[in-house]
């Protein structure tokens, strides 16, 4: 009996005395299965594998599995008013990464943005105490390992202090979410977007696609809807989904940028 992992997505699945026979999330068109075929693996198996590389990313603490396994996502640790918020998950839990989480005073609950990144959700909440992981009830059936931690949250708005507020930016999954933060890290607030709104490389811009891997890009209506979501949510930075992938200082006006631009290039 094991938790399985999935080698090219990283998400960790119910126990189950053998592999699942496929990984939903990798046989659906915004991902891809592994060139190799299926492959499994296991969290203990990743532990003695990798170590976590843990650093600050812009001035949060992160953490991610090193490159080479799965979707190169980051989790940050946002130190908000509702508590320290760890923004995303991976797919390995380590000492030294719970060493350090505990140093600046344990983490309240888990955040994540959208099943790519729902990873080893329950390893975490679990290492950390049994706390909370609030996911989009639009994406609810994409969870490979459900548990009693897990909260939905409904609508395109949940507020959880004065200054963090989940936004539900739809596109990429229905209930793709970006986390504000008003005045944090920096005075100037935050967008926490996963890739509901991808920082691209220029690190000017950002744009917005069904399937990244895959370059499916979202229909103009949905982006629009997006925008309007994000009417009246203002920041300075906005912090994409991997290492050193944001966009510091004048984030607001390179998103609006960017929709204008998406929106002339597939919407002629
Ligand atoms: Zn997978
Ligand atoms: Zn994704």
């Amino acid at each position: 009996m094991g938790e399985f992992i999935c080698e090219t997505c990283g998400t960790q699945f119910a126990g189950s005395a053998v592999p699942p026979g496929h990984c939903p999330i990798c046989v659906d068109e915004r991902q891809y299965v592994g060139w190799g075929g299926q492959a499994w693996t296991t969290h203990g198996r990743l532990q003695s594998r990798y170590r976590l590389r843990i650093e600050e990313d812009d001035g949060l603490l992160a953490f991610g599995v090193p490159a080479g396994f799965a979707i190169p996502q980051r989790a940050l640790l946002l130190p908000t008013d509702a508590g320290n918020i760890l923004w995303e998950s991976v797919s390995l839990v380590t000492d030294e990464a719970l060493r350090a989480i505990k140093a600046r005073g344990g983490a309240t609950r888990i955040v994540i943005s959208h099943p790519h990144f729902y990873a080893s959700m329950v390893e975490w909440s679990e290492a950390l105490g049994g706390v909370p992981i609030l996911l989009h009830a639009a994406d609810r059936a994409w969870v490979q390992r459900p548990s009693p931690r897990i909260e939905f949250w409904e609508g395109d708005t949940h507020r959880l202090s004065g200054s963090v507020e989940l936004i539900r930016c739809g596109g990429h999954f229905p209930g793709s979410t970006a986390l504000h933060w008003k005045n944090g890290p920096r005075p100037g607030g935050a967008l926490f977007s996963g890739d509901a709104l991808q920082v691209v490389q220029d690190r000017r811009h950002v744009s917005f696609m069904y399937s990244y891997p895959n370059f499916i890009p979202l229909p103009p209506g949905e982006v629009r809807g997006m925008r309007g979501r994000l009417v009246g949510v203002d920041f300075e930075d906005v912090y994409g989904y991997s290492w050193g992938l944001n966009i510091i200082g004048g984030g607001r006006a390179a998103v609006n940028d960017s929709f204008e631009r998406y929106l002339r290039a597939v919407a002629s």
